[in-house]
């Protein structure tokens, strides 16, 4: 092979996308009326205001984006992709009667009803804007197969970033825990397991598509070992910690109980305050729980409309942020939202932050920035992901705003976080597209229906 022909065979591929406006995200929030950005292989080449550059060689496609606003992909920062094959059941309970009445079912999944759930689970986020997502898997029953190597199977087809946890319960019902027995694994077991799992799938390169993360599941479903366990076993591997935190005021009341103290001085103590370590809901935080989550830079994934579904409360989110707390977003488990779309997401935290707070409690920019770089920062890839920046990955939202539903909305990002639900015209992943006007590209959606459809009746013995 020559030099001149290896030369065009290293050349990337270039995706120029033109006429549309830009939220970049970036730290002085730049924005575009009518700008370009230039995707060259898996990374952003560049952006402006303005037509692309002229001269650009091997540019595959050029995209017209009058009518669009190009924004940095979502960041999903807490979910349960196994709840997709149990949405629409316990409809009106609070957390702990839900959970009560789900942990049974639960106990009944395998990796082959997972791979549909994660299928599901990941088409509703892609089909929303989302680029990048987390997934707490913690119930693995005995005989269940690989459930996480389903999961993971799952979101490559589809092209997904992904960055699953190896969750776990060892805290059952006969020793004063919430869940179920039949729902639960040995300490020692969890461990290895998690281990096992972070040796096998952890890539800890930039543009990796694929972190591990620890994660027991929350105060009352683990034993205060299997906490302090994996910490230290995350940071002898140097991955992140997730749990759950101060979700409802049912969780208050069983650490005071159990432990003579609130949720966060628990976790506390057992080593689970750091930047390397997120926690979900966090709704339930006074002001000396704030502090020492600011102090310590331990990052909250806000659940708005999970929040809202099982009536746990309202997160003090821009409390959180004026402390410097970093926030993102997520839609928590499917059986919990079961529309399971992060886009919606935005304009939920939007409302219900000001319910709480009054109109000016969060922006629609603030908004988005939870939704992007607010994620990005939670799972410790601010410098990867996030926000549109030369250098960064090209990991990007094409929102058509030019439609029925948003033409003469004043504003671009106000048109979609206040809006309808954008139509997505492209969503790239890595520099490859996964969504095209609205669709999947890589997986067929009608398949995927079908799968859930098959793991649902499975799940339910039929
Ligand atoms: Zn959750």
């Amino acid at each position: 092979m020559s030099v001149e022909s290896s030369a065009h065979t290293a050349a990337p591929r270039r995706v120029v996308i033109e006429n549309c406006a830009i939220a970049t995200v970036d730290a002085r929030d730049t924005e575009y009326t009518s700008g370009h950005l230039v995707v060259a292989g898996n990374r952003i080449e560049s952006l402006g205001s303005g037509p692309a550059p002229a001269g650009l060689e091997h540019v595959a496609r050029r995209i017209d984006g009058t009518g669009h606003l190009v924004t940095p992909g979502l960041v999903n920062t807490h979910h349960h992709f196994y709840q997709w094959i149990t949405r629409g059941l316990a409809q009106d309970r609070n957390l702990f009667d839900w959970l009560v009445t789900l942990y049974p079912l639960w106990a009944g999944i395998d990796d082959e009803m997972c791979y549909a759930a994660a299928q599901g689970s990941a088409a509703a986020l892609l089909r929303s804007g989302c680029t990048t997502s987390t997934d707490h898997a913690y119930v693995f029953p005995k005989g269940g197969g690989d459930i996480l190597g389903a999961e993971i199977r799952a979101l490559a087809e589809l092209g997904m970033r992904f960055q699953p946890t190896r969750g776990s319960m060892d805290l059952g019902e006969s020793h004063g825990g919430l869940p179920p027995d039949t729902c639960v694994e040995d300490t020692d077991a969890a461990l290895a397991a998690t281990a096992e799992a972070i040796d096998r799938w952890h890539d800890p390169s930039f543009d990796s598509m694929l972190r591990v993360t620890a994660a027991p599941c929350s105060p009352f479903s683990v034993t205060r070992e299997l906490l302090r366990g994996a910490a230290e076993l995350a940071r002898a591997k140097g991955v992140r910690l997730h749990t759950h935190g101060a979700e409802t005021v049912e969780e208050e009341a069983f650490c005071r109980e159990k432990f003579g103290m609130g949720p966060t001085d628990y976790l506390e103590s057992v080593g689970w305050l750091g930047e390397d370590v997120w926690m979900a809901h966090c709704v339930h935080l006074n002001d000396s729980d704030i502090t020492k989550f600011a102090a310590t830079g331990t990052g909250v994934a806000h659940c708005p409309s999970s929040n809202a579904r099982v009536a746990a409360g309202i997160a003090r989110v821009p409390d959180l942020l004026a402390a410097g707390v970093p926030v993102g977003l997520g839609v928590d488990g499917a059986a919990s939202n079961e529309s399971g779309e992060l886009g919606a997401e935005l304009r939920n935290a939007l409302l219900i932050a000001r319910l709480r707070g009054g109109p000016a409690a969060l922006t629609v920019r603030q908004s988005l920035r939870l939704g992007t770089m607010g994620g990005a920062k939670v799972l410790g890839r601010e410098h990867e992901i996030g926000s549109l920046e030369p250098g960064k990955l090209a990991d990007l939202a094409m929102w058509r705003l030019d439609g029925v539903s948003h033409a003469g909305l004043a504003d671009p990002v106000a048109a979609l976080v206040l809006g309808a639900a954008a139509p997505l015209t492209l969503l790239l992943v890595n520099g490859r597209e996964v969504v095209e006007q609205g669709a999947l590209s890589r997986v067929d959606e009608e398949e995927i229906a079908r799968n859930v459809t098959r793991a649902v009746t499975r799940l339910h013995g039929g």
